[in-house]
């Protein structure tokens, strides 16, 4: 039986079977993964603490015809306080729902898995602040491939900068005063607005605490960011109405 080794986040599992999980993982050199773990929904399994959601873990993975196994998996980074208080374990529920939504199977992208990492380590902790998720959905698009076009009219090529513009999930990125007539679905935004986005793409991590975007602001950049999403994934996240839900402001928790 051929073996491999492999790192990884555990996305999401599921029970199957009496005391057997299916892991949905998201690998840093096979993208994502589905590996059928035996016997880790039994209390003193060993494996139990490496296959929690969140967990970064090493695994030895058998190949199976249809489903590859877990032989043996060490946790590298528990991530154990995102279990701890409900709105982390949503907004990082959240988090990996996305990453299952836009990673492939057996294709890996290093600079998502990246993200991943820094986002879950930030989630819940000191690093964290109002502005991470809106910062992850970027970032998220950016490296998947599906960035939103900020700069340029997607109609015509101006620069963006008049005032007047709007945003189209359909055509991913900004049109015009002139270019809006005749497109359905366009978000009439703020240049602060695309200014902000811009920063949140662009600024490290750390320096997102110093912005200080008003509510409308807010508005603009969440239905831009849920709204791209939803036209990549033909559907809202799942998590996004209960995160919603139990945030009275998202994206500010
Ligand atoms: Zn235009």
């Amino acid at each position: 039986m051929k073996l491999y080794r492999t790192e990884g986040v555990v996305l999401r599992t599921y029970v199957v079977r009496e005391a057997d999980k299916v892991l949905v993982c998201f690998s840093r050199d096979r993208g994502l993964l589905r590996l059928w773990a035996h016997g880790v929904a039994k209390p003193g399994s060993q494996k139990r603490g490496a296959v929690q959601p969140f967990c970064r873990a090493r695994f030895m993975v058998a190949a199976g015809r249809e489903i590859d196994s877990v032989r043996q998996a060490d946790g590298l980074d528990y991530h154990g306080h995102l279990h701890t208080d409900l709105i982390s374990l949503t907004r990082a529920t959240y988090t990996c729902e996305l990453v299952e939504g836009f990673a492939a199977e057996g294709q890996p992208n290093i600079e998502l898995y990246a993200l991943l990492l820094e986002i879950l380590a930030r989630l819940g902790g000191t690093g964290d602040h109002p502005l991470l998720l809106p910062a992850f959905e970027i970032r998220l698009l950016d490296v998947s491939g599906f960035g939103p076009v900020l700069e340029t009219c997607q109609g015509c090529g101006a620069t963006a900068d008049q005032p007047g513009l709007s945003f189209s999930p359909l055509q991913g990125g900004i049109l015009c005063a002139s270019c809006r007539d005749g497109e359905s679905g366009a978000l009439s935004v703020s240049l602060g607005s695309i200014r902000t986005l811009e920063t949140l793409r662009s600024w490290p991590l750390d320096r997102l605490s110093n912005l200080k975007p008003d509510s409308d602001t807010i508005r603009d950049i969440t239905r831009i960011l849920r709204s791209t999403i939803g036209v990549h994934l033909e559907k809202q996240p799942k998590s996004l109405s209960f995160l919603a839900e139990i945030t009275t402001s998202y994206p500010k928790a």
